[in-house]
């Protein structure tokens, strides 16, 4: 056996017997009657390095998938905005989907000539962690906010407030990092503008108390669903988040690779998939889909995937992946895999090969993995939680669930009405096409600038 082979063999998560026999006596293989099930692997024994980046979209590659009107429309929108400076800032330039955004959103708004820079603060440790607390606990975790913390938060926005500078027409503050750069003393004609990606609909009082009079202080502020706004003094709109159909997780795929990448991790395409694609996190709740998938599973023939990544450098995603390998147990029928960050043609591959899309969250931000999966006309089931419901229309676009024997009543009903998941695919990719493309969203920013240059807003 060559050593990259043994490697990939430690590697498997589970193999039935006949696998099992026929690694380690060859021999006996060709004597199996059934056909041995395809070897199952975590990971993957190619892609192990980064592919290179790839340029971003222009404009016109928009065309073919949202029509010339709407690409036209855009043009005639950022006339008005000509020459108009435009800074973004946010708290990483790599990773998330903020910044993901940010990737495609930069050029876009550059080639319509709005003059768009991005900017990402830096700071150590000590801020990352508070700033990390700061999240969870906006978003309903408890927390007990201290004196050093709200000193350390204000040290780094301070450090970057000085060390960035703030001549622009229009500032565009993502999430609540560097919320308090607003400080910074500005030209009476200069508008700032809070872009909050997170759900702020249960915060944690004292957190929210801290950071809201710096959100005060903004001309306007953007949500990502009507249900993570807050009551404040001053404009907010509403901005879905996006996902662009040219990137790799999104654009279109041969069937060969979606073959290959099943190939690679012994996902048999005969037989129905369900795949739920997520961090290992319990807000996805891997070990209920694991849960619900059991349940369907006894009365429809399927196999579930669970592809996921960054369990091995977040402990607590090696213990709740952990917790999914106990709930799986030794059910051949279930793969899980480890992905590494820069697989987005696989994932990509992975959901168009799903029969059935699954987000079993328990609470959620937007959801982009719902939105792709719309997006490749997979019938979806996922949590009534964060702005899924915003994606799904429960019986129109998608299924919605409460439960774990909601998900696995919806799995076994979709899997046996294949005539009404696929209608479902249908409208969702139609929704996502009108309401969640990365063209709706350059759209509505140059909506937004124009309102704030025209004076609106505050
Ligand atoms: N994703 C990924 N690799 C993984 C798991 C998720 O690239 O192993 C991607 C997924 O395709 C989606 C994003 O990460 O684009 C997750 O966004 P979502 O809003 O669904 O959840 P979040 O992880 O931000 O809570």
């Amino acid at each position: 056996m060559e050593p990259v082979e043994q490697q990939v063999h430690s590697e498997l998560v589970h193999s039935d017997s006949t696998a099992k026999d026929e690694s380690s006596n060859p021999s006996t293989a060709s004597a199996a009657v059934a056909p041995a099930r395809p070897e199952r692997r975590s990971k993957a024994r190619t892609w192990d390095t980064p592919p290179a980046p790839v340029p971003p979209p222009h404009l016109d590659d928009y065309k073919s998938i949202v029509g010339e009107a709407e690409i036209d429309e855009l043009k005639f929108l950022a006339r008005e905005l000509k020459g108009k400076k435009v800074k973004m800032v946010n708290s990483t330039a790599v990773g998330g989907g903020v910044a993901e955004m940010l990737n495609q959103l930069v050029p876009l708004l550059r080639e319509l000539e709005v003059q768009t820079h991005w900017d990402v603060i830096t700071g150590g440790n000590d801020f990352f962690e508070v700033t990390k607390a700061f999240h969870n606990a906006l978003q309903g975790s408890d927390y007990d906010l201290t004196q050093h913390a709200r000193d350390i938060f204000l040290m780094h926005n301070e450090q970057n407030r000085e060390r960035i500078e703030f001549s622009e027409d229009f500032i565009v503050i993502h999430d609540p990092q560097p919320a308090a750069l607003i400080r910074a003393e500005r030209r009476q004609s200069q508008r700032w503008v809070w872009r909050c990606h997170i759900d702020l609909s249960s915060p944690n009082p004292s957190v929210w108390g801290f950071l809201r009079p710096f959100i005060e202080r903004y001309d306007a502020a953007i949500f990502s669903s009507q249900s993570f706004a807050r009551q404040l003094p001053i404009p907010q709109y509403l901005f879905y988040p996006c996902i662009d159909p040219l990137s790799e997780k999104n654009k279109d795929v041969e069937e060969s690779f979606i073959q290959q990448v099943c190939d690679e991790f012994g996902i048999d395409r005969s037989r129905p998939i369900v795949t739920q694609v997520s961090r290992f996190d319990r807000a996805k709740d891997p070990v209920g889909v694991v849960q619900a998938f059991k349940q369907a599973r006894k009365y429809v023939d399927c196999q579930l995937v669970l592809a996921g990544g960054g369990a091995s450098d977040d402990p607590e995603g090696a213990a709740v992946l952990a917790e999914v390998k106990e709930a799986v147990g030794d059910d051949p029928d279930i793969i899980i895999l480890d992905l590494p960050p820069w697989c987005a043609l696989q994932i990509n591959a992975l959901q168009r090969a799903s029969t059935i899309v699954v987000q079993k969250s328990i609470r959620e931000g937007f959801g982009l993995t719902v939105t792709e999966a719309l997006w490749k006309g997979k019938p979806t089931i996922a949590g009534a939680v964060g702005g899924i419901p915003n994606q799904i229309i429960h019986k129109l676009t998608g299924a919605l669930v409460h439960s774990v024997d909601g998900c696995a009543y919806q799995i076994r009903y979709l899997l046996t009405h294949p005539d009404f998941a696929r209608q479902l695919g249908q409208n969702g990719h139609e929704h996502v096409k009108e309401n969640f493309l990365m063209s709706t969203n350059v759209r509505r920013w140059l909506l937004l600038l124009r309102i704030l240059q025209a004076g609106g807003a505050k």
